[in-house]
């Protein structure tokens, strides 16, 4: 059976059941994103990530911390969805028009499922056209309050990189900080990461479809460690054909831009691209 018939038939399959997929970086790629931390030839900042993306390196050094993620939003910012984004939002609107349900969890921060036009949407390590207040408590900080980045002027920082031109909370007048899950932090740390929602649905799923992740971090292991737990095929579409470091999971050696829309086909599920 080809991949794009075994995955087509595994997503059937699911009936009117959950049918969950966690996206990470590898699924922007083909955007121009890109990864954090993967082998490609733009992966950026060789510094470890682990050291610069963490609460504390941006308490030791807001200017630093802030130049680092500005560098990388450049290219997120002008990104758009590419066919394996409007892929899965067609596979959601099949799924859900034949009476099942579908989550999409992403470690993705580009916003780009939702520009596609994602509904059942988890941004689990957060949003980059977000911010908020370093503060807990604060009303523009956890565990609920964020700001839209577009409200505020980032052109004198990158003119003059100082920490007098970084935005400051309009009510606690301290430097704000990324509205991201960093690597020093708890996905229950704020509201918006939806922890709570993400963990009833791998009690629920009756598939999990991880594309592009590279199984490094938290969310990934407690969605496979449940799967197997519970029976649950797991698919994991990796063009390096990669094998995960667990046992049960079919591997798809397939670009997702390429086979999400041939299995998109199969099952008749429409895509519409809106831009
Ligand atoms: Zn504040």
């Amino acid at each position: 059976m080809s991949r794009v018939a075994q995955l087509a038939d595994a997503i059937e399959q699911v009936g009117s059941g959950l049918f969950l997929v966690v996206t990470g970086a590898g699924i922007s790629l083909a955007s121009g994103i890109p990864t954090f931390r993967g082998n490609d030839p733009e992966a950026v900042w060789k510094r470890d990530v682990t050291e610069l993306g963490t609460f504390r390196y941006f308490q030791e050094d807001p200017v630093g911390s802030w130049s680092w993620y500005l560098s990388r939003f450049a290219k997120v910012l002008g990104a758009e969805p590419n066919a394996a984004h409007h892929a899965l939002v067609a596979l959601e609107d099949w799924q859900t028009a034949r009476g099942g349900s579908t989550l999409l969890v992403t470690q993705n921060i580009d916003t780009l499922h939702r520009a596609a036009g994602a509904k059942n949407l988890v941004e689990v390590h957060g949003a980059a056209d977000r911010l908020r207040c370093p503060i807990d408590g604060c009303r523009y900080g956890a565990p609920r309050g964020s700001l839209a980045r577009a409200d505020f002027d980032l052109e004198p920082f990158q003119a003059e990189p100082i920490a007098e031109n970084l935005p400051h909370c309009p009510d606690c007048n301290v430097i704000l900080r990324q509205h991201v899950l960093w690597f020093d932090e708890y996905y229950t740390s704020h509201e918006d990461y939806q922890w709570q929602r993400v963990q009833s649905a791998a009690g629920l799923m009756r598939l999990v479809l991880f594309v592009g992740t590279s199984f490094a971090v938290g969310v990934t292991d407690m969605f496979v460690q449940q799967g197997l737990l519970g029976r649950v095929p797991i698919y994991s579409i990796d063009p390096g054909g990669t094998p995960p470091p667990y046992l049960g999971i079919h591997v798809l050696a397939d670009r997702a831009e390429e086979l999400l829309p041939a299995v998109c086909q199969r099952l008749g599920a429409k895509i519409h691209e809106s831009n």
